[in-house]
């Protein structure tokens, strides 16, 4: 594991790095066969990490945490401890998806409904025709045994887990030994690249209303994005409580 200076934010060590670096490290330790866990880590998570400790523990103890999303960037700002860019789980996978790709890389996908993730796999045959397959299985399992044997007779390069937050992150936890692979948590990224959920066009994206696309989209999300004031709200406490012990 690489050491890079890192920014707490209400509990949560976030990597201070760019995009770029975050990728040549991930790079590295795939070629150096590394047991990795990486956590794209977004406002909802910093927030049930508060609230429950031990999945705060598990994020801390992953060997890279990165911002997921303007809302953490932004709490980095108003704490004085900037963050240069997002570095979300999506993109992440695309990247590492590509580098796969160029290098024959082995990568097994668990999670998403057993439909999407039988509509993704020919997906990626297609379009990372030299990336190898190491395996695949929907997200609603019951017994992760016969997950975890053929993950353990591959071992692949890398393990996409799209079975959500906090499921995904407690399940590397917890099973991450059996493969040195690159594990990583990249929530409903599946949905998105298999074409059921689309992602929102690089215009909302750049004027920071991905959230509101979402929104839009999937409406019944809307009571997990009050989980975002409800965040800023613990950022502006936070503030003044480290204002408060500054001048004491
Ligand atoms: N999911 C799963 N198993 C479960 C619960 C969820 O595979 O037991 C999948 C679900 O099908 C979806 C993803 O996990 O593909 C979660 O998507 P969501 O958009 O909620 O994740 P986010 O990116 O917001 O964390």
């Amino acid at each position: 594991m690489k050491h890079f200076t890192k920014v707490n934010i209400l509990g949560i060590n976030f990597l201070n790095i760019t995009q770029q670096t975050f990728l040549n490290t991930l790079e590295q330790e795939i070629n150096l066969h590394h047991n990795c866990f990486v956590v794209t880590a977004n406002p909802e998570i910093v927030l049930l990490a508060r609230k429950n400790h031990r999945y705060q523990q598990i994020i801390n103890h992953a060997d890279y945490v990165t911002a997921d999303g303007i809302g953490i960037i932004k709490g980095a700002k108003i704490l004085n401890q900037p963050l240069p860019e997002r570095i979300t789980g999506y993109d992440t996978m695309l990247n590492l998806l590509d580098f796969a790709n160029r290098n024959h890389k082995k990568v097994y996908f668990l999670g998403a409904q057993p439909a999407v993730i039988k509509a993704l796999i020919p997906i990626i045959q297609q379009k990372y025709p030299q990336l190898i397959i190491a395996g695949f299985h929907d997200g609603y399992f019951k017994d992760p045994q016969p997950i975890l044997t053929e993950i353990k007779a591959a071992q692949p390069d890398i393990v996409f887990a799209a079975l959500g937050f906090p499921k995904q992150e407690y399940f590397i936890n917890q099973y991450r030994e059996i493969s040195n692979s690159l594990w990583m948590g990249v929530g409903g990224s599946f949905d998105v690249l298999a074409g059921k959920v689309k992602r929102a066009p690089q215009f909302w994206i750049k004027h920071h209303l991905e959230w509101l696309y979402r929104l839009i989209q999937e409406p019944s999300r809307f009571k997990r994005m009050l989980a975002l004031p409800k965040y800023l709200i613990l950022i502006y406490r936070e503030k003044f409580a480290r204002h408060k012990k500054r001048k004491a």
